[in-house]
């Protein structure tokens, strides 16, 4: 039933938005028909969305670049650090041996970006992505600031290599760097930490050459998708963008040319009066102008579509100069748009709602159960057992505590069942650091008339003076009895 509504609302839209020349959607705006790409040059966006995107660039851009220098207890609050396997998450310190808690996180933002999608559309795109906030808020600013609206830019790379070009050209590829090595040291910073990045800056390069070549990679990396690769990475690189297909409905909100209000469009020209048959959409092509995708929202949502609502703004406008109501482009579902009942609660959000609470759960629960102290001790590769003189059998182990609390403290392990077993450490008991891996190896004897067989398992405990830390387990071998 929904398939056949489905059809016959596309069969409907189709209808109505092929254009005169018959090319609805047969071709992608940013590229032409050799294959060239279509530079875009989008006009600059100005209204109410616009400032309230502003804003809360502001507020994100504040974000991204505050927290890497955030610390609790002089570790930094957030970090990524994939290198060495260690993450930092809000304080909270996760080990190499917590990486399931990490997945199950990941799971859970992917699954809440989808159910987001599935029911506000593509929003997360053109309002929160990073892409989007240093290409619209950032770049694209700085590029209207030193050449001018679109024309402009147009006229001016048609132009001759003036001095005036080259001045402005220069200053804006000069910024543009700036701004990626910022982008780039920010984003090292995540990994590393600052104190790293710091250091980098600050000491010889021939100390840090891997880091300075990281640094010198991301810069560029970010130069070149801000200043050449622009609205590419949403139309074609991003996955995200790709899963629109499947993540949308009808019922899904998203930026949406009203078309049974608009169609058919007709232009107003001046001296001659409004035809009556004709839809409130002017024709005048402000929205398409306006959008840094290059695409037309009167085609229907499209995949290159980020919901960034500059078209919303420049139709408004429109509408206001000719008093219709405006909202002929706005946020709405398809089925509202063609008054068809509208649900934001229908079966694909409450069964994905039913998922991510079910993760959540488990993540809370693992997290809640997750120990602060983890000990793993394996017997040395290659080595069986010591016969000693007095009937001792000995083995030796290494081992690895991960301490993943804020204190550091001296371990000491105690054997559970383990008779008259006795722990000798190589060297001193294990001094953990916080949030570190400490290594080293010991001995486990026990006396060979209270072995019961061949291979015995131990279960031993880990402690902080008198406190209980962890509990583990590993095998003793002996003698066959
Ligand atoms: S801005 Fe509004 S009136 Fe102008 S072409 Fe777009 S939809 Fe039509
Ligand atoms: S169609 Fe509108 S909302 Fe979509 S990217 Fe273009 S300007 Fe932004």
């Amino acid at each position: 039933m929904i398939d056949n509504d489905q059809s016959s609302l596309n069969n409907e839209i189709d209808s109505i938005a092929i254009d005169d020349e018959g090319t609805f959607r047969d071709q992608l705006s940013t590229v032409d028909k050799s294959g060239k790409r279509i530079w875009v040059y989008p006009k600059k966006p100005k209204g109410r969305f616009y400032n309230y995107r502003k804003y809360i660039s502001y507020i994100l851009l504040l974000i991204l670049f505050v927290t890497p220098w955030i610390k609790v207890s002089g570790r930094p609050f957030l970090l990524f650090n994939v290198i060495e396997g260690e993450f930092i998450l809000f304080g909270v310190y996760f080990a190499p041996q917590d990486f399931h808690l990490l997945v199950i996180g990941m799971l859970i933002l992917m699954l809440f970006i989808a159910l987001f999608t599935v029911v506000f559309g593509r929003v997360f795109c053109g309002w929160v992505c990073p892409q989007t906030i240093f290409m619209e808020m950032v770049y694209r600013r700085i590029e209207y600031w030193i050449e001018g609206d679109a024309n402009a830019q147009i006229r001016l790379n048609k132009s001759d290599w003036t001095s005036e070009k080259i001045m402005k050209k220069s200053a804006k590829q000069i910024l543009f760097f700036t701004i990626a090595v910022l982008i780039g040291n920010t984003f090292l910073a995540y990994i590393i930490g600052t104190d790293q990045v710091v250091q980098i800056i600050s000491e010889p390069i021939n100390q840090h050459w891997s880091g300075f070549i990281a640094m010198v990679v991301f810069s560029f990396s970010f130069y070149f998708v801000f200043a050449s690769l622009r609205e590419q990475v949403c139309t074609t690189i991003c996955p995200y963008g790709r899963l629109q297909g499947v993540l949308l409905d009808e019922q899904s909100l998203a930026v949406q040319y009203d078309f049974t209000r608009g169609e058919p469009r007709g232009k107003i020209r001046k001296n001659q009066p409004v035809q009556d048959n004709t839809g409130d959409c002017i024709d005048c092509n402000l929205c398409v102008k306006v959008c840094p995708t290059g695409i037309d929202i009167r085609d229907g949502i499209q995949l290159e579509c980020v919901n960034c609502t500059a078209c919303m703004d420049a139709c408004d406008e429109v509408m206001e100069k000719v008093e219709r109501p405006k909202g002929l482009i706005r946020i709405a579902s398809l089925a509202s748009i063609t008054n068809k009942k509208f649900n934001i609660i229908n079966k694909r959000s409450i069964a994905y709602t039913i998922v991510l609470l079910i993760l959540i759960v488990l993540e809370s629960f693992l997290f809640i159960g997750r120990s602060e102290l983890e000990v793993i001790l394996l017997r040395t590769p290659g080595m069986l057992y010591q016969e000693h003189e007095e009937g001792v059998i000995s083995n030796l182990y290494n081992y690895q505590i991960i301490n993943k609390s804020d204190k550091e403290f001296i371990v000491d392990f105690k054997i559970d069942n383990g008779g008259d077993a006795i722990i000798e450490f190589v060297g001193q008991p294990p001094h953990t650091l916080s949030q570190k891996t400490t290594e080293g190896a010991l001995f486990i004897k026990i006396p060979k008339d209270q072995l019961s067989g061949r291979k015995s398992d131990l279960e031993l405990k880990a402690y902080n003076r008198d406190v209980e830390m962890a509990s583990f387990s590993t095998t003793f071998f002996g003698p066959k009895n």
